[in-house]
């Protein structure tokens, strides 16, 4: 049980350093382990900055499983549809707004 306690410590340090150390844990697994891999300080970041995402705090095979790994190009390309969509509903609304008979005061 000490031993688990150590290393969940040091794991909890590594995913709050704010910095993905050249040597850590999450560094010390072998790429191979693919879903079974830690997530380091990044993912662990992306948890908290975008609190819908990377719910698993340290493995991040859950995330990958469920969708809710955060993908920062996909993030992106969601809020320039978005952006669009909101500009597209102005353009609209200045047309409908042009188009409708101004009143007589
Ligand atoms: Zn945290």
């Amino acid at each position: 049980m000490w031993i688990w306690l150590c290393i969940s410590i040091q794991l909890s340090v590594d995913a709050h350093a704010g910095y993905n150390f050249p040597v850590s844990l999450a560094s010390a697994l072998p790429s191979w382990l693919g879903p079974f891999k830690l997530g380091g300080a990044k993912h662990h970041d992306d948890h908290h900055k975008y609190f819908r995402y990377n719910f698993q705090p340290f493995l991040t095979y859950l995330d990958d499983w469920m969708g809710t790994t955060y993908d920062e190009e996909k993030e992106k390309e969601k809020a320039r549809e978005r952006e669009e969509r909101r500009r597209s509903t102005a353009r609209e609304a200045a047309k409908a707004a042009e188009a409708e008979p101004k009143k007589a005061r």
